[in-house]
């Protein structure tokens, strides 16, 4: 089990850097994290009341069922249930956010469906669109289980992603991954995809010669590549060393 402090810094940290980000307004937005068996959640109207800016000690701690363990649970998140919801449907999620991202709700207020073209999105969402659900009462149990229906479809992508993420027409997005930097880093890249094709669609509508087309998809082996450590220059090649001393590079440091 993780520091109960150190969780409930990193909440507070992430609440806030996703309003600063824009990726939500004052109007709603939650955070939640599972460690072990418990979840650590924010409390409600968080952004109407303080902008956002909450103490560790008004995170409300529970189990998975919302029995409490510490905080008072009358101030537990409105939308908490999807939150729960999600939790007890995906053993591997250990974090999950409702926020309100501007440029996906445009989308949302469309019912349209998002192409995930931006490299980092396809990364952590797959190729699959994002998409909406249906209008439901926000907080609902409706919501919960059209929620999970979305995220388990999304889940089927081959091959399969940590990342969750679905529209709420004219409201906002869950999002859901396996910690909460995941689960952020997964929402700025899916509200920058969606900004960028409203930019795409604004600057090229009429332009005939753009090729919106993805020229390059990468393999599962192309993608965990990125991540190996790898020599940045060739065997043979002359330079001056650390030490100003003209040298030829031969060595294998990285295996
Ligand atoms: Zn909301």
């Amino acid at each position: 089990m993780q520091d109960e402090n150190e969780v409930k810094n990193s909440i507070c940290k992430i609440t806030k850097l996703i309003y600063d980000k824009d990726l939500s307004d004052a109007c709603g937005g939650n955070v939640s994290v599972r460690d072990k068996d418990r979840i650590y959640i924010t409390p409600r109207r968080a952004g109407e009341n303080n902008q956002f800016e909450i103490e560790p000690n008004s995170i409300i701690v529970t189990d998975l069922c919302a029995i409490p363990v510490s905080g008072d649970i009358k101030e537990i998140s409105r939308e908490a249930l999807i939150h729960y919801y999600i939790y007890q449907n995906f053993p591997d999620i250990n974090a999950v956010f409702h926020a309100h991202p501007f440029y996906i709700m445009v989308f949302g207020s469309a019912h349209k469906v998002i192409p995930t073209v931006s490299e980092a999105t396809r990364n952590y969402l797959g190729e699959e669109p994002i998409s909406c659900i249906e209008e439901v009462v926000p907080g609902s149990i409706e919501m919960a289980e059209k929620v999970i229906e979305n995220f388990k479809k999304r889940r089927k992508s081959n091959p399969p992603t940590p990342a969750l993420l679905c529209n709420l027409p004219f409201h906002g997005v869950f999002v859901a991954s396996k910690n909460i930097n995941h689960a952020f880093i997964t929402l700025e890249s899916a509200e920058r995809n969606a900004k960028m094709l409203t930019y795409r669609k604004l600057i090229f509508e009429n332009d005939d010669e753009v090729d919106f087309s993805i020229h390059k998809r990468l393999t599962t082996e192309e993608r965990d590549s990125i991540e190996e450590l790898k020599e940045v220059c060739k065997q043979g090649f002359t330079y001056r060393d650390a030490n100003g001393n003209i040298t030829t590079y031969k060595h294998k440091h990285i295996t």
